[in-house]
């Protein structure tokens, strides 16, 4: 079984990619949907997040302001490690009961996540797709989909791990400046090259 991680910056279009490979029938573990699962539903990492931040990260009923937290921690590299720190090992352990519950016949399994090399989930993993887009065309798209200005967008951008570090990382890259069939055509691309592949932890 080949674990490859997808990542790429806001609006790169990685949950686009991912659902595509999903179509093919690949499972995939979404790391950031479990983050923030993890974040609203478990009370010990409250409690850890409270410990950190103070009860201002508390809205008037006592339940996590995500989006107060969230303003706190990106303004803040050290208090987003921070935070980081409380939920990455968590993730992590989902992550290993997920992957026991993968079919036998599966030949490979993606897992997303916008992290990826900043929480070291790559070292985890077998392989890593970048998925790249210019910086333009990732604001219109977020712009478009979120209700957020571009100036939010632009902040968030800089606050992730550059396109030039991705491409540094990555094992393999996908570029999504062109029209959705162009990315269906990459995805089928890396999809017969992913049924190939050996681990190189095998090979090692
Ligand atoms: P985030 O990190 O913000 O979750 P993401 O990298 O997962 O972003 P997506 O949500 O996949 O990005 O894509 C951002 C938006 O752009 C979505 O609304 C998606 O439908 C759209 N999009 C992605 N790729 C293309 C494309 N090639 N053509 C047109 N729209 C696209």
């Amino acid at each position: 079984m080949i674990l490859i991680g997808v990542t790429g910056g806001i609006g790169s279009g990685k949950s686009t990619v991912c659902s595509l490979f999903e179509k093919k029938g690949n499972p995939i573990f979404f790391a950031d949907i479990v983050a923030k699962e993890i974040i609203n539903s478990n009370g010990v990492v409250l409690q850890e997040i409270i410990d950190s931040f103070g009860n201002q990260v508390l809205d008037s009923s006592k339940k996590l302001n995500r989006k107060i937290l969230a303003e706190i921690v990106f303004e803040n590299k050290k208090l987003l490690d921070e935070l980081n720190a409380i939920v990455h090992p968590r993730v992590f352990e989902s992550f290993e009961q997920w992957k026991k519950q993968l079919p036998s016949k599966c030949v490979y399994a993606l897992i997303e996540s916008a992290l990826l090399f900043e929480s070291g989930f790559f070292e985890l993993l077998d392989y890593s797709l970048a998925v790249i887009a210019n910086d333009d065309e990732r604001i219109m798209r977020v712009t478009t989909r979120d209700s957020v200005s571009v100036e939010q967008v632009t902040a968030r951008m800089k606050q992730q791990i550059s396109t030039e570090e991705l491409l540094e990382l990555s094992d393999f890259q996908i570029q999504n400046n062109g029209m959705l069939t162009d990315l269906s055509s990459k995805v089928n691309f890396f999809h017969t090259l992913f049924c190939t592949l050996t681990s190189p932890k095998a090979i090692e």
